[in-house]
């Protein structure tokens, strides 16, 4: 009765998972791999889902985010990806413990890709419009884990946490430091310009 018991609800937060994926637009191969449904399964949760919602959910398909670019190529998308970052590591998923080697498959696996939805729902509701996919997310979570081309650091002028290319280590502060220092060199420079100008004035 408890191998039965456990194993209806070991179903329920599977399907209950998948649906929360299908809502976020993960893709099938993402879907199938975090939640162990079968393609067919899968297919059958996406057509209960458009029923219930009456929701025009994209099936994303082709070859998976593979390009660091995408989270540093203009000042909003840093900006979006270090939030994020700051999340992933807020919510533990950058601890070693929910490194898919550790956690392997079953149970573990499954509250860590729960632990991972909420984090991205999280940062949807922060920030709006997001600039950062579902896919995309999970791409971030991994770079982030193997240290591979992008790293969490700590901005050094204000200690939030900043994600940089380790390839091109050119930025040393956040974006948000970044818009400081911008704001405080207009302010400057206007500064100097008044003061040049205002003998003339006066
Ligand atoms: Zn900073």
């Amino acid at each position: 009765m408890r191998i039965t018991d456990d194993r209806y609800t070991r179903d329920r937060q599977r399907f209950d998972l998948a649906f929360r994926m299908i809502h976020h637009e993960a893709r099938t191969s993402t879907i199938r791999s975090w939640t162990g449904l079968s393609d067919e399964r899968i297919r059958k949760l996406y057509r209960s889902y458009v029923e219930s919602h009456g929701a025009s959910i994209k099936r994303h398909r082709g070859r998976p985010p593979a390009q660091t670019y995408f989270f540093m190529r203009n000042r909003e998308a840093r900006r979006h990806t270090s939030a994020l970052a700051g999340l992933f590591k807020l919510l533990g998923l950058l601890d070693a413990a929910h490194r898919p080697q550790e956690i392997g498959s079953g149970i573990a696996q499954l509250r860590s890709a729960e632990l991972f939805c909420r984090t991205f729902e999280t940062y949807t509701s922060f920030y709006q419009p997001t600039r950062i996919s579902f896919e995309h997310a999970a791409y971030l979570l991994d770079t982030l884990r193997l240290q591979r081309e992008l790293k969490a650091v700590r901005c050094p002028a204000c200690s939030a946490l900043m994600v940089v290319d380790q390839l091109r280590l050119l930025r040393t502060v956040c974006t948000w430091c970044e818009t400081d220092e911008r704001d405080t060199k207009s302010t400057l420079a206007y500064g100097r310009l008044a003061s040049r100008q205002s003998p003339a004035l006066s």
